[in-house]
């Protein structure tokens, strides 16, 4: 695993063309600024973009069909991603188990056919408000990872997993550096049992849930971050190079 924090910005259903300019001046900063390696997830039609204007920054999706070219109307594949540039995809976020009742079966089968895609994979974990306060956010997360999490050789190689707590999205709160610490720690131990400790040091955990450019530094120097995974605060350059100066 790289030593350097992963910032990573989710732009979700925002970005027309003139979103160009924001990704222009995180790739000029990103550039100057090496500590940290960070890269954003346009929607689908400004990738190929982005991926010209971007010199420093990864680029990557936020989702993919399971399956190969077929008949699968409105559905991009794995491989298209690649081939517009993609270097990652962001899978199981909480919004697209949500709005498209996503499954940690079907997740996985993305996930599988992103990594033949030569992709890596940001997958996505975390719980609801009711079962953290019912005392299962560990339970709730380490189910959701042990069903989707891939089995192949060499995958964690290209995995990254990032923790969002779907109560801290988009919502302005954020978990406390103790929770997130228990959770991460909790995640590492299923990565070590998964694919062995060696291996499992390669995998970075990401959190996410309302990272902003005021609390990203106690954020990230909290035990086990590898970086984090920004929505809202992705949106403007300004506010996203703030948490990148933080990390
Ligand atoms: P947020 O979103 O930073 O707006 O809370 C994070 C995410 O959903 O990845």
């Amino acid at each position: 695993m790289s030593d350097r924090p992963y910032i990573v910005g989710n732009w979700k259903m925002h970005g027309t063309r003139a979103m160009l300019s924001e990704a222009r001046a995180i790739d000029r900063a990103a550039q100057r600024y090496m500590k940290a390696e960070v890269a954003v997830a346009p929607p689908y039609t400004l990738i190929h973009a982005v991926h010209r204007e971007a010199e420093q920054i990864g680029v990557g999706a936020q989702d993919c069909h399971p399956g190969a070219d077929g008949p699968h109307t409105g559905d991009i594949s794995a491989a298209m991603l690649a081939d517009a540039g993609a270097k990652f995809v962001i899978l199981g976020h909480s919004e697209r188990r949500g709005d498209h009742r996503e499954t940690n079966k079907l997740i996985n089968e993305k996930i599988e056919s992103a990594l033949e895609a030569g992709l890596r994979i940001i997958l996505c974990c975390g719980e609801s408000l009711e079962t953290r306060d019912a005392g299962e956010a560990e339970a709730f997360v380490l189910k959701q990872l042990k069903a989707s999490l891939p089995k192949i050789d060499d995958a964690a190689e290209r995995l990254t997993v990032a923790y969002e707590p779907i109560w801290a999205i988009g919502t302005g709160r954020t978990a406390t550096t103790k929770d997130i610490a228990a959770m991460h720690k909790a995640i590492r131990g299923l990565l070590d049992e998964t694919y062995g400790e060696e291996a499992s040091a390669q995998v970075r955990i990401l959190y996410g849930g309302s990272v902003n450019p005021e609390n990203a530094r106690e954020i990230l120097s909290t035990e086990e971050v590898g970086g984090a995974l920004v929505g809202g605060a992705s949106l403007s350059a300004e506010s996203f190079l703030g948490i990148v100066v933080a990390a």
